[in-house]
């Protein structure tokens, strides 16, 4: 996500929702979308093609946490993502004042951004930072620099890995609502020395970046017949050859981490642009 955050992207984008964002072939509407749907939550499609009906707001602050880089207008979710974050933010509380730093969740009704991530798309996604801050000033100055630091160098956690990034992989990764978290896989590699191989492991899917930041991922609710379930994790920790495999040559061939052309929107999602 580390493009996109860096400030002078911000008079870009404020221009590009007052002009609607263009009227021209492939333009993007989602970004232009103001606000939420009116009725009930409910996810619509996958994480990298969907959207999001009736979504909440995430507070700027509460007990525990600071959603950060509120200018991006991606603040909204499905309320099971909110009541995660809420949750974790007490949990942080019990430890100590300081702060968990929320990015990213969706756009008001979700959909493709107009750039940063692939995903996000359906109100299940959210991206913390693994530093914590002080307070909302130092969370003000850690932001100001740029993003907060990588915990990875040369392949292996460096000075800014520890107890407080551990603590916020492995509380997310206990929840039974999150589907998955996403790590680098120099992190996942410390997690996997660290625990022998912890059954909760399982969920923290190692992922090119992800290295300051980790993405976390709810299942489907119940709510949501239109939800499209990811498919299945494999069994296990996933600590072996599967997690060699992204420090192997083939990993980091040029290209390895290509991705897909831009797939149709779900009809429904066409339909919630211009719901009420
Ligand atoms: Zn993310």
């Amino acid at each position: 996500m580390s493009p996109w955050c860096s400030r002078p992207l911000r008079p870009l984008l404020l221009l590009s929702l007052s002009l609607g964002w263009g009227a021209g072939a492939g333009a993007n509407p989602w970004p232009g979308v103001e606000r939420p749907s009116i009725g009930p939550a409910r996810v619509i499609g996958a994480p990298a093609n969907g959207c999001l009906a009736g979504a909440e707001v995430l507070p700027g602050a509460g007990p525990g946490y600071l959603s950060v880089r509120r200018w991006r207008g991606r603040y909204y979710g499905h309320p099971r993502l909110l009541a995660l974050i809420e949750a974790l933010g007490r949990a942080q509380q019990a430890r100590d004042e300081r702060l968990v730093l929320v990015g990213d969740l969706s756009q008001p009704r979700g959909g493709r951004m107009s750039g940063g991530h692939r995903s996000h798309q359906h109100g299940l996604d959210v991206d913390l930072w693994l530093t914590l801050a002080a307070s909302p000033a130092d969370a003000r100055a850690l932001l100001d620099e740029g993003d907060p630091p990588s915990l990875v160098s040369d392949d292996r956690v460096n000075r800014h890995w520890g107890e407080d990034a551990r603590f916020l992989i492995e509380w997310a990764a206990r929840r039974p609502e999150v589907d998955r978290l996403f790590v680098n896989p120099a992190i996942k590699r410390t997690l996997c020395d660290a625990t022998g191989g912890a059954d909760w492991l399982r969920k923290v899917r190692p992922w090119w970046g992800h290295d300051a930041h980790t993405h976390v991922r709810l299942a489907c609710p119940e709510d949501s017949p239109a939800c499209e379930p990811q498919s299945p994790i494999p069994a296990g920790p996933g600590c072996g050859a599967e997690l060699d495999w992204w420090f192997s040559a083939e990993a980091r061939r040029p290209g390895s981490g290509r991705r897909a052309a831009e797939p149709t929107p779900p009809a429904a999602c066409a339909r919630l642009l211009h719901a009420p």
